[in-house]
């Protein structure tokens, strides 16, 4: 029996652990299928407040876990299969093991869709990113892609044009859906160039480790050209990590768990950080913030309902 069960092990859920286990919760996390989150799948981080030279996203994010070790949080590898949210003590399937929980806070992320190619995994965070407000800074004056052609596509093409010398928006289809405010805006910036319709085929060069093209492909003629960019952001949404959650806690039409002041939920004892009930800011300042505001939520529920 754990007075609190963390699912999930990015910043959101290792906020939560330390400000748990400082309060001698003795918290467990469920790392989850991406132990440590989006922040361990980037490089150089810049704007966690606190690092005034930056730091690498897997080195904050192993720092968090050690702070949240150190004050008694545990943890265990693997991810949940299934939750039982309709009594208290919460019970919490991971595979064979089944952990009772008198609070519960999820924190288990949006993970980023990809196109899918080898050559996009293997140059994620060395070129490839899947966000424009982390990564943008490092591509000034150079030439890059936004893939995708819905409203975040739309955004961060626009966004970059802060930095890049220019922004090619590169869709799979002639339509968007993104909404026609957000593409007219995108059309009218002279540093977006559209070209569509059009496939990435590929991300050049793997072998040298840093992006230097696309090649894309017309899905209407197969035509095939290749185009010089430094950098790529892939910008085809997001999916919450929710399919345990399905009918058991409320959800919004994208599938994002909806939080009630604060990190509340409609189920009393279970509260929810990050990522996963939020698409707007998606920062890793802004989960670990409400990482911490869900730990003293379930703190003060536990307090209210000792015994
Ligand atoms: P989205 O609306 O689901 O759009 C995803 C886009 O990526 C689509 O154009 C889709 O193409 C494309 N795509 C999906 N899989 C692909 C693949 N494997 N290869 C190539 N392209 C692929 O996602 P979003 O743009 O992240 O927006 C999500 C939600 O947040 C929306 O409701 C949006 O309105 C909202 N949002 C609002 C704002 C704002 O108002 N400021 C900003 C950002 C997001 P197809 O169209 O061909 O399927």
């Amino acid at each position: 029996m754990y007075n609190v069960v963390i699912i999930g092990s990015g910043c959101a859920g290792l906020t939560a652990a330390i400000y748990a286990a400082r309060a001698n919760l003795r918290p467990l996390v469920i790392d989850g299928h991406e132990p440590g989150g989006q922040l361990s799948l980037t490089t150089h981080v810049e704007n966690f407040p606190g690092f005034p030279e930056g730091i690498m996203g897997p080195e904050l994010i192993e720092n968090m876990r050690k702070q949240a070790q150190k004050f008694g949080a545990e943890f265990k590898a693997g991810a949940v299969t299934e939750v039982d949210l309709t009594s208290r003590p919460f019970k919490i399937t991971v595979s064979n093991d089944v952990y009772m929980a008198k609070t519960l806070i999820v924190a288990a992320g949006a993970s980023a869709r990809m196109i899918g190619l080898e050559s996009e995994r293997h140059l994620l965070g060395h070129g490839v990113s899947t966000c424009a407000t982390c990564d943008g800074f490092f591509f000034r004056g150079k030439p890059i892609a936004v893939v995708g052609g819905g409203d975040s596509a739309m955004e961060e093409a626009n966004f970059l044009t802060r930095y890049a010398s220019k922004v090619y928006l590169i869709h799979r289809r002639r339509e968007f859906r993104a909404s026609k405010i957000m593409i007219e805006r995108a059309k009218a910036n002279p540093k977006v160039e559209f070209i569509t319709p059009a496939v990435v085929e590929e991300i050049l060069s793997p072998a040298k480790g840093s992006v230097e093209g696309v090649r894309l492909r017309n899905p209407e003629n197969n035509d095939a050209v290749e185009l010089a960019v430094e950098g790529v952001f892939v910008a085809i949404g997001h999916d919450p990590n929710t399919t345990v959650f399905r009918g058991k806690l409320e959800t919004d039409s994208n599938g994002y768990l909806i939080a009630k002041h604060g990190s509340l939920t409609s189920i009393p004892g279970v509260f929810v950080a990050g990522d996963v009930q939020d698409h707007r800011y998606r920062q890793a300042i802004t989960a670990a913030g409400s990482g911490c505001m869900a730990a003293i939520d379930a703190e003060k529920f536990l307090e209210e309902h000792k015994g």
